[in-house]
């Protein structure tokens, strides 16, 4: 195992853990790419809070487990990564956990609408799809998230399940995976004040190139 990349596993991992967008048992995976290589780095231990260098396995993209001990029940989960890495080249990390309104959401089998900015600035102007349940780690359930993960969208809602957040690297897939679940968590409590509004189509485009136009031109000071 090379410490640099298990490093970084360890760090995406804290990442998803202090965010809070994670279930109370701290359940989900991370995985990262290993660049050059039909490979990545994987999390093997349940939970990611307090994960340790041991609790990281190098697995091929074939599924193959190439270095460190691997649980069966964590290995059905490792095809929805390698999936991702096979599908997307330009995705680095994949990151898998239950927060918990996200999860609603998918338990509901209901899609994330765009109601709110951040998720039209991270690629979800269309909203977080729902890829169909499927029992966990099989061949209909990888089938299925293929399927609702297009090219460009970097989150899907896995139905009944939980959330797989896809992209080019850790600290944008850790982002993108809080930026779902305040999303969720808003749109839930807006159902006491009549439901989540989504926020226009054509708006949702200049909310992008707003927020790359400040990307270009950086901070400016008043
Ligand atoms: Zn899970």
């Amino acid at each position: 195992m090379e410490k640099g990349l298990v490093d970084q596993v360890l760090d995406a991992a804290a990442r998803v853990v202090a965010g809070g967008a994670i279930s109370a048992n701290g359940h989900g995976n991370v995985s990262l790419r290993v660049p050059g290589a039909d490979e990545m780095y994987f999390t093997s231990a349940p939970s990611l809070r307090g994960l340790r260098p041991e609790g990281v396995v190098r697995i091929g993209l074939d599924g193959t487990l190439l270095e460190g001990q691997l649980p069966p029940i964590q290995g059905a989960v490792v095809a929805m990564h390698t999936a991702m890495y096979e599908d997307h080249a330009d995705v680095g990390c994949v990151v898998h956990t239950h927060s918990p309104y996200a999860t609603a959401y998918a338990v509901a089998n209901r899609p994330i609408g765009c109601w709110i900015e951040a998720l039209a600035m991270f690629g979800l102007a269309d909203g977080v799809p729902v890829a169909a349940y499927g029992p966990r780690g099989s061949e209909q359930a990888v089938a299925n998230i293929r399927r609702a993960a297009r090219p460009g969208v970097p989150a899907v809602l896995l139905a009944n399940h939980g959330i797989l957040v896809f992209h080019r690297t850790a600290e944008l897939a850790v982002l993108v995976g809080g930026v779902v679940e305040e999303a969720a968590q808003a749109a839930i409590n807006a159902q006491a004040l009549g439901g989540p509004v989504e926020i226009p189509g054509e708006l949702r485009a200049a909310a992008l190139q707003r927020a790359m136009a400040f990307d270009t031109a950086g901070a400016k000071t008043a």
